[in-house]
């Protein structure tokens, strides 16, 4: 018999269906080019299948992922197994929304390409103080409420990047069935995820959780911080850790991991088959690998490219995935060869620090400062290694 990943025992306020503790989110699937947005369908069909026949029963997609193929792509997969035994989530983009009538139209089309007659879950999608305003026009919310009376919304949700105030304020102005934040051992402290948690726990609210592995952040730790991990349990993943500790939450009703690879997608079902919450001192180890990591200062970026485009041509996120490996590693000509590999025209050098990026990022990283430190370490290195 084939081992099934985990569902919460606990039942969530408003939730009668009992999602899978892992949920699979298609925002990077594996792609046929790494420029393209092209989803490389027989892989990440491979990928679906697994965890799905594992007791994968959460697909989270959304409007704008692999710009707009993916929705298509899980729509097209999941058709093969019997709607009730799946839950689907997309979310609606509302930074694009001017008219209920551009949000009818949106929705309609999403039920379309998904090839569903109703989502499961719904989501308004990376609500912050600024997109908030928009679902302040009673006729939007009006709209979603509507689709929820009639069934084609089981569950109305959102997913948040901002400070905790900004989510008390929207948690308290409308009825919520549950909300998508990040949240990971590293967020914990370093971006509120901790008093994020606490607000949406006191309202009673199930939680989703995003980037449990800080866009593969936590997966790929230094190699002291991961040795102490690796020490306590050599036979599993660093980034398993990282999901665990998500999962043992228990607000958390379900952990997305973004998956890109089928490795990655069988040791996930590994971690959350037959899951355990850690224990205190499986939670002590975690801390003091942290506090190793967070020694080699990385940029905290989680690769979501909401800064993305810059117009002055910096490849934002790119450039500090170089430059945090560097950070990691410290080796010199390896981060040299890889900043490179990107072009001239995509890297900090470019950046005239016009301050268009600053808003943008929900990590709220200093973009033009940090541009300009990693063109001072780039230019330095080169000088070092020419001589
Ligand atoms: S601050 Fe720099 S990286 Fe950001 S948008 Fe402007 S030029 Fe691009
Ligand atoms: S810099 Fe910020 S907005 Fe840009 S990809 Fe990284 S986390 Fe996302």
């Amino acid at each position: 018999m084939t081992n099934k990943v985990s569902r919460k025992i606990k039942q969530f306020k408003g939730i009668k269906e009992n999602p899978s503790i892992l949920g699979f989110g298609c925002m990077r699937l594996p792609r046929l080019d790494p420029e393209k947005p092209d989803i490389d369908i027989k892989q990440a069909e491979e990928m679906i299948d697994y965890a799905y026949t594992h007791g994968v029963n959460y697909f989270d997609t959304a409007y704008p992922y692999h710009e707009g193929l993916s929705e298509l792509f899980i729509g097209e997969v999941l058709k093969k197994y019997p709607r009730d035994s799946f839950y689907l989530a997309t979310k609606m983009p509302g930074w694009e929304l001017k008219t209920v009538e551009y949000a009818k139209r949106i929705f309609n089309e999403q039920l379309k390409k998904c090839q569903v007659d109703y989502f499961d879950f719904y989501l308004c999608h990376a609500l912050s103080k600024n997109n908030f305003e928009i679902y302040k026009k009673p006729e939007i919310m009006d709209f979603l409420h509507q689709m929820k009376k009639e069934g084609k919304i089981r569950h109305l949700g959102f997913s948040f990047h901002d400070t905790p105030e900004v989510l008390d304020e929207i948690i308290h102005t409308y009825p919520w069935d549950f909300v998508q934040i990040q949240l990971n051992y590293l967020d914990w402290d370093f971006q509120n995820a901790q008093k994020q948690y606490k607000i949406i726990e006191s309202y009673g609210v199930p939680i989703i959780v995003m980037e449990p592995v800080r866009g593969g952040t936590l997966a790929n730790l230094s190699e002291d911080a991961a040795s102490i991990l690796k020490e306590v349990k050599p036979d599993q993943s660093v980034a398993s850790w990282a999901i665990r500790y998500a999962a043992s939450k228990d607000q958390v009703m379900t952990v997305l991991s973004g998956m890109s690879n089928l490795e990655q997608t069988v040791d996930n079902v590994k971690t959350l088959t037959d899951f355990a919450p850690l224990s205190k001192d499986e939670q002590k180890t975690i801390d003091q690998a942290l506090k190793v990591f967070l020694e080699n200062n990385t940029i905290p970026c989680t690769n979501c490219k909401y800064c993305m485009p810059c117009d002055h041509g910096v490849d934002i996120p790119s450039v500090f995935k170089a430059y945090n490996k560097y950070a990691i590693s410290k080796f010199g000509r390896a981060f040299i060869k890889e900043y490179e590999e990107l072009g001239k025209e995509k890297l900090a050098i470019n950046c005239v620090a016009c301050g268009e990026c600053l808003t943008k990022c929900p990590q709220n990283i200093d973009i033009p400062k940090r541009m300009k430190e990693i063109d001072q370490i780039y230019q330095e290195l080169k000088q070092k290694y020419s001589n």
